[in-house]
């Protein structure tokens, strides 16, 4: 089998605050291969976003306290701030969650776009770079004209495939996209997303996609990760997920998912995560959790495989997966 394109292993990102660090990441690992989608779901303040941007080494006012982050059997954790500039965009870019607040409004989109060639030494001539240019933009199903324009001429998918052009420029291994879609309204979702699938399949690259949409999930990738109060709680093949999910607060998700043919009252999950400031002893989800017994309170479950390829950290899972 192929060496990962991703392997980051017992990551653990905190946040100085003036309580205490708060753990906003708590040993999460997962590994991907190239060309393989991968997603990343749960409730705001899950840790997925924290997650991405540790990736990147872009936390504000966060740091990465322990792990590894292998991208190509490199470990970004380690590495200084000029090598990960040469890192971002070349080998693993980010196809942000506002695109308005991530393009430089007084700045031409073209223009842009040929900072990232000039930040990393490509050094082409003025029409090679305009012909560049105008090619990622047809590629994201723009008209090359775009490349005049500023993002205030633009509508909210335009600029969000403008990122999603800029973040291949250099041909990436590894696509991280947060909530990509999150500010567009739905037809325009699924546009973005059908540009964003197809261009990483061109490219061979290897994606991650952060939501918390598990239908829009369920439709993009093929691997999904749940995470809750800064844990990875459970990982597998989207399908198996689906259909026989191994953690109570992924099925608690499932089954909030709306439907034609639901005509029962809206199913939503009772209560509020615990706070990264305090966290719960045992499982951190047992105050919420159905399922919960007297060791959930006590003992912290640890990531069990259920099958090869799909794991869950709860002490009840293989009761579950029978039920
Ligand atoms: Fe629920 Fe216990 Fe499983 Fe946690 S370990 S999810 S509390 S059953």
């Amino acid at each position: 089998m192929s060496q990962p394109v991703l392997d980051v292993r017992d990551l653990i990102v905190e946040y100085k605050t003036p309580k205490g660090p708060a753990r906003a990441v708590n040993e999460v690992s997962f590994s991907l291969r190239a060309g393989e989608r991968f997603g990343l779901v749960g409730e705001s303040g899950s840790g997925k976003s924290t997650t991405v941007l540790a990736l990147m080494r872009m936390l504000r006012g966060g740091r990465i306290a322990a792990g590894e982050i292998r991208l190509n059997g490199v470990d970004l954790a380690q590495i200084s701030e000029p090598a990960m500039r040469r890192v971002r965009f070349a080998e693993m870019s980010l196809v942000p969650q506002g695109a308005m607040s991530s393009l430089n409004p007084v700045l031409r989109i073209g223009d842009q776009m040929a900072d990232i060639f000039e930040d990393h030494g490509v050094r082409r001539s003025a029409v090679e770079r305009e012909g560049r240019i105008e090619r990622l933009l047809e590629q994201v199903g723009l008209p090359g004209t775009v490349r005049w324009r500023f993002p205030h001429e633009l509508s909210g998918g335009m600029k969000q495939r403008v990122c999603i052009a800029m973040s291949i420029a250099l041909r990436p291994s590894l696509i991280l996209a947060d909530e990509p879609t999150s500010a567009l309204d739905v037809v325009v979702q699924k546009q973005v997303l059908g540009t964003l699938s197809r261009v990483q399949r061109e490219l061979g690259a290897a994606i991650i996609l952060i939501g918390h949409d598990m239908a829009l999930m369920a439709h993009f990738v093929s691997r999904i990760g749940v995470m809750y109060a800064g844990r990875l709680v459970e990982t597998g093949p989207v399908r198996k997920v689906f259909a026989a999910p191994r953690h109570p607060y992924t099925k608690m998700l499932i089954e909030a998912l709306p439907s034609f043919e639901k005509t029962a009252a809206f199913k939503g999950i009772p209560g509020v995560g615990p706070s990264l400031l305090d966290p719960l002893p045992g499982c951190p989800f047992h105050n919420r959790c159905p399922m919960a017994i007297e060791r959930c309170r006590t003992d912290p479950p640890a990531f069990r495989t259920g099958s090869e390829d799909h794991h869950a950290a709860c002490h009840r899972t293989e009761e579950l997966a029978d039920a």
